[in-house]
């Protein structure tokens, strides 16, 4: 009898069966697509980056910067159909961010194959047969692509507590500049919301309530029969050093002791599930993944 390679994953160190049981049905396909490259100054996303000090007060000679890549999954659901994880920036963002933000989080390369759209359609599918949206956290570079979906009637599920942040921060300017008003329409998106830690969203997918760079940000945890368990975090962690070895994020850190708390809890479930943690934008982590059908 061959083995099961679900089995297998479930039998590796560490994992306790719990917490893979919430497997995707058969023929669940997931595609993790590119939506753009960002580049900015390194101490946007760990702290202390570039600093001066007094005997060198201008920082390093040379300062850093870190690429970025922007992308979304694309989950093919046999029972639930399309559900799309996070949207990206949206259509021509440089533009409708504008200066100064376009130039401190700039786009470092552009092909019309990054258009939420076009990297579906790349896929085999269209995004008008999105049947639910789900975003991690609000943020400009996760949720412009949200424009796409107004009068449509699709869900787009978030966090209650970051969906109350996000309208907030827009309506009083207490966190101006990552969260915008264009794509947080009041009237014109099915918002839907959730207050639990966990949540068992569908067959083979759990939400994980992990604030900190966010009061409201997700987490998604995918179970999948062959590729086991992936561990999508949107930007609890920018880059994987911000969740291993725990180097806390930079000028766009908020809640640093909840953050500090959500790492923890993540690197058990990294353990308890044997799965891939997923940053939000670390380019080694999410480049092997782009092109491939995980099943
Ligand atoms: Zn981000």
């Amino acid at each position: 009898m061959s083995a099961n390679p679900f089995t297998q994953h479930q039998t590796k160190d560490g994992v306790v069966l719990p917490h893979v049981l919430n497997r995707a049905p058969p023929g669940t396909k997931c595609h993790v697509i590119c939506l753009g490259y960002l580049q900015a100054d390194a101490g946007w996303f760990f702290r202390g980056g570039n600093t001066g000090t007094m005997s060198n007060p201008q920082g390093p000679e040379k300062r850093e910067r870190r690429d970025l890549i922007m992308y979304s999954v694309l989950i093919e659901h046999p029972t639930e159909g399309l559900i799309l994880w996070e949207t990206g920036c949206g259509k021509d963002y440089p533009e409708v961010w504008g200066a100064p933000l376009n130039d401190i989080f700039a786009r470092s390369r552009y092909e019309p194959e990054h258009e939420l759209e076009a990297a579906i359609a790349k896929t085999g599918n269209d995004i008008k047969d999105v049947k639910a949206v789900i975003v991690g956290h609000l943020h400009l570079d996760h949720a412009g692509g949200l424009n796409v979906f107004r009068k449509t009637g699709v869900p787009i599920w978030v966090h209650e507590i970051e969906l109350k942040s996000a309208f907030f921060s827009v309506a009083t300017g207490a966190d101006a500049g990552v969260y915008l008003s264009h794509y947080l329409s009041v009237d014109e998106l099915n918002w839907k919301t959730f207050d639990e830690r966990t949540v068992d969203f569908a067959q083979g997918l759990t939400i994980h309530h992990l604030p900190g760079h966010t009061a409201g940000l997700c987490g998604l945890q995918i179970n999948l029969e062959n590729d086991g368990t992936f561990l999508f975090v949107s930007d609890h962690a920018h880059v994987i050093e911000n969740y291993k070895p725990g180097v806390p994020q930079g000028w766009l850190a908020r809640d640093h002791p909840a953050w500090f708390n959500s790492n923890q809890r993540l690197q058990r479930l990294e353990k308890t599930t044997g799965g891939l943690v997923v940053p939000g934008h670390d380019l080694e982590t999410v480049k092997p993944l782009l092109g491939r059908v995980l099943t």
